[in-house]
């Protein structure tokens, strides 16, 4: 397994009722060039998971921190008007919760982000990750 020093959250930037299945994502890298999806998981709005990249695999989420991270995209992140919003289902933070408790479990020392904190131009996931995983956070 490779070295992970940081688990970053993404939203998939799709308005309600818009898909974006981890088939459909892996579509829309494709079309990009990319080798397929760049997320490890896609936490979708009912709450189920499907997986990207095998974790083991570099992702393609967030660049230059690629090689040393694990990506996770929940489907959505746009309101109806397509302005950024937290728009996690009850279903979603429930599952989002789960898998990172698991992810923290195996990499204690990776911290806990979301995409906005890497890099601040971007509103992805549209909520403060390091607020909501605090406890998990090796942070001083
Ligand atoms: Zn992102």
């Amino acid at each position: 397994m490779r070295t992970i020093t940081l688990i970053v959250i993404h939203c998939s930037a799709v308005r309600p009722g818009q898909r974006s299945s981890a088939e459909d994502i892996d579509k829309w890298h494709k079309d990009r060039g990319w080798k397929g999806i760049g997320y490890h998981y896609v936490i979708r709005r009912d709450g189920s998971i499907e997986k990207g990249r095998d974790i083991a695999e570099v992702g393609a989420h967030c660049y230059p921190h690629n090689s040393h991270s694990i990506g996770i995209c929940y489907e959505g992140g746009l309101n109806e008007k397509g302005k950024k919003a937290d728009t996690r289902t009850p279903e979603q933070k429930k599952t989002l919760r789960e898998l990172v408790g698991q992810l923290h479990q195996q990499f204690p020392k990776a911290l806990i982000v979301g995409h906005s904190d890497l890099e601040p131009s971007k509103p992805c996931p549209c909520f403060d990750v390091i607020k909501e995983f605090a406890e998990w956070n090796p942070l001083p």
